[in-house]
This record gives structure tokens, sequence and C-alpha cells, in this order.
């Protein structure tokens, strides 16, 4: 029987199109979860999921309290009791690399790459992220806000409780903000964690052709520190490539970075051989992000400085690419390994974070226990959450998803159909 309060809705906002109040659990309520299979993913359980069998889920308000064997709890102690009904808790997914908020589409790019251009080739030919620059600079506020919101339902529906969304399509400081504020007033008003990234260093943007070092210079005297005292971002990132900037000119950002005490993460290694993966963990960085091109040296750099290596199959899929990342050499030295949409309209046009689960395993040889861990654990060690999201753990946030499977593979197996029967936010039943 289940007692809880459920979905609360609240005040209408007019700006953000009539979303919906973040609802706020009552701190002060308990709630004993039972009868249900536990993936605590806590890797301090003897078990690769985690999974504690015969054990209820302990919450007050919206954190975990504990987890506890049913046999002599006593559920009059608590306010609310939910029967789960057999069915499988894994922590909220977390989705840690996303390009969520744009304008526009790139269909017109694909179709010029599935005619026979390189990715390179299109770009140059007035595709590429530049064309998502000027579709976002002329979309507003609402507009980017709405599609977003509908982006970010999608990811919320497959069990999605924590989501970076990174800027990176103004490339000046107005149209960045814009995206930044975009990105909290989704996190004010959905029910979903988000974390803001500022990617200012995506792309070279049409007023600074030829000029890369002025950019990057424009971005750590103005863009950066001004975003950052206004609290928009979290951490910042840059693209590494032959396409986009230089290893010096990461270095140059990571440095003005670390003068303000902001954390650093990067696309790295996506299609050639940089040094960006050694590079983050040189400035102990969050993340390093595709890798496909990751040597050894930059496998034992993240290694020892516990940089979490961000996989994107999705990406690697639709860029119909070859190379795979060094999977094999990364799980030997014990490199952390997340799993993520890269959600973004040229190279990655999906927002499912349970596709990206699937091709990780069939692209990139991660077994499904790996593949789960990446997209709870890992992920949110990769935001710098690790100690609040992503386990089932007394003193985490008491976010996860209910699914009516019976083992935690079957989650991304059909992918036709969810089997999410329940998304719990902030201790709250959210969904159904
Ligand atoms: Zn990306």
């Amino acid at each position: 029987m289940r007692l809880g309060t459920g979905f609360q809705s609240c005040r209408v906002n007019n700006q953000t199109g009539g979303a919906l109040m973040k609802p706020n659990s009552d701190q002060n309520i308990t709630t004993a979860w039972t009868n249900g299979l536990l993936a605590t993913m806590d890797p301090e359980v003897d078990d690769q999921y985690g999974i504690l069998p015969h054990h209820s889920l302990l919450t007050q308000g919206a954190r975990i309290i504990g987890i506890a064997p049913t046999r002599g709890l006593d559920l009059a102690d608590f306010d609310e009791v939910v029967d789960l009904n057999r069915a499988l808790v894994t922590p909220g997914l977390v989705d840690c690399h996303t390009h969520l908020v744009f304008g526009g589409d790139r269909a017109g790019d694909w179709e010029m790459r599935l005619n026979g251009f390189s990715y390179a080739q299109v770009a140059a030919q007035g595709g590429g992220i530049n064309l998502t620059v000027t579709a976002t600079r002329q979309t507003s506020f609402d507009d980017l806000y709405r599609a977003s919101r509908h982006r970010l339902e999608a990811m919320m529906a497959e069990g999605v409780t924590l989501v970076e969304a990174k800027s990176g399509y103004g490339l000046e400081l107005e149209a960045e903000r814009k995206l930044l504020e975009v990105v909290r007033g989704l996190d004010e008003y959905l029910e979903v964690d988000l974390v803001p990234t500022l990617l200012a260093a995506h792309s070279l943007p049409p007023e600074f052709v030829g000029r890369p070092d002025d950019y990057i210079e424009e971005i750590c005297r103005h863009i950066m520190p001004k975003l950052w005292r206004e609290g928009l971002f979290e951490a910042v990132d840059i693209f590494v490539e032959n396409m986009a900037f230089n290893l010096d000119q990461a270095r140059r950002l990571f440095r003005a970075a670390a003068e303000l005490g902001i954390p650093v993460k990067a696309h790295a290694e996506q299609m050639s051989a940089m040094g960006a993966g050694r590079l983050v963990a040189e400035f102990g960085g969050l993340s390093a992000d595709h890798l496909e091109y990751l040597d050894e040296d930059g496998v034992l750099a993240m290694s020892g400085q516990g940089v979490v290596a961000v996989l994107l199959p999705q990406a690697f899929y639709f860029l119909r690419d070859a190379k795979v990342p060094p999977i094999d050499l990364m799980r030997r030295h014990g490199v952390p390994l997340a799993v993520a949409t890269d959600f973004n309209p040229g190279t990655s046009p999906f927002a499912s974070i349970r596709q990206a689960m699937n091709m990780a395993c069939t692209l990139f040889g991660l077994t499904p226990a790996e593949a789960l861990a990446g997209v709870t654990r890992q992920a949110a060690r990769a935001l710098g959450r690790g100690h609040s999201h992503g386990q089932l753990k007394s003193g985490y946030k008491a976010d996860f998803a209910v699914w009516e499977v019976k083992r935690p593979v079957e989650i991304f197996y059909e992918l036709s159909a969810s089997p999410l029967v329940d998304r719990v936010f902030n201790g709250i039943s959210s969904m159904f």
C-alpha cells in the first residue's frame, strides 16, 4: 500500500513557459521503501551491482537515512510505507555529459556526412558547431528553455535524476550567460538536478577567426571570471582537437581556472591524440571525455589522479568512428569509467541514457555492471557529486529509479519499451 504524498505541483511560472516548480519534500517525513531488490551500486557491498536482497530503503525527506534488513524492521516507526512489489531499485541515473541547450538542428550536416563528407569538411562548409552557434544566438531564452525542457523530460522518463549541461553554443559573454541561465531555470523548476558547465572553448566564434589565442584570452579574462562570479557554472570544459583548440590553449585556460579554484574537464582524444587526458590529470580535473585516441601515458596519468573517463558511445556510433577507446587498458589501471549520452545536435542527437548503456556494452565492451556503474556512481564522481549522488547509501540523496525487471541488464536490453515504473526525486515519487 502506498501512503506517500506523491507528485506535488506548485506554482506556474510564466517566463519558463508554465513549468512546474520543483517540489520540496517535507524534511521530516520518514518513509520505508520495502519489498524491492536494491541495487545499491555501493562498491563496499560484495556484489557487482551492490545488490542487497531482503532489505528496505529508508528515507527522511530528500535523504537516504539507512538501508536495513526488512525482517526486524518496525514499519510502525515510519510515517509512510511503500511496497515496491519486488521491483529492482537503482540509484537515479546520471547523465554526466550533455549539450542540452541549443537552438536549431543539424539534420543537414548529417545528410552531408551520409553523402560522404567528413565532420571536418562539413564544418569547413559552414556546418558544424558554428551553425548551431548562429541558431542559438538567435533563439530567445524562452524558446531555448522550452526546447531544452522537452529534451530533459525525455531523459527523466528514463530514470535520470542528475544531468550535466554545458554551454558552448553562445561563444560570447551574453549568449553563454543566456544558456547557463536556461540551465539554472531548468534546475529550479524541474524534478531533476542540473550541473552547469562552461564550455565557451567549444569552437572558435566567427568574430575571432584566425585569432584563437585572443579568444582564449577573452574567456580567461572576461567570460569565465564574470560568469563564475555570477555562480552560473561549476566546472570549465574545452574541446581539445585539431579543429578546435590546442593543448597550449587548454593549458592557459586551465591555469586561469585554477587561479579561480574552478574544476576542469576536457573533450579529449576524440579524433586524434592531443594529450588532453594527461593535461586534465596534471590539473587534477574531474573527467576527460571521449578518449578514443587515449594512449598509455594518458591512461596512467588519469589513473594516478583519479580522473574519470567519460565514454560517449553514441557519438562514436553517429560519427561512424572505427577506433574504440582503450577500455582494457583503462580497466587494468583502475581508471573510473563513466558513460553518458553527449546529447547534442551534431554528433549525438540521442537523449537516451539507456541507449548509451546499451552501446557502451555492445560497441565498447563494457560489462553490464560497468555500464550501470558508469551512469550512477562513476558519473556522479565525474560531476564532483560522488559523495551525494549515484549510490543507494545512508546520507545520499533519496533519488532512485524503480524498474520492473528481474535482472539489471534488462534496464537497457529492450530499448523500445522502458521498464521504469517509478522515479523518485528528493524522496518524492514523481511519475506514476
Ligand atoms: Zn560533448
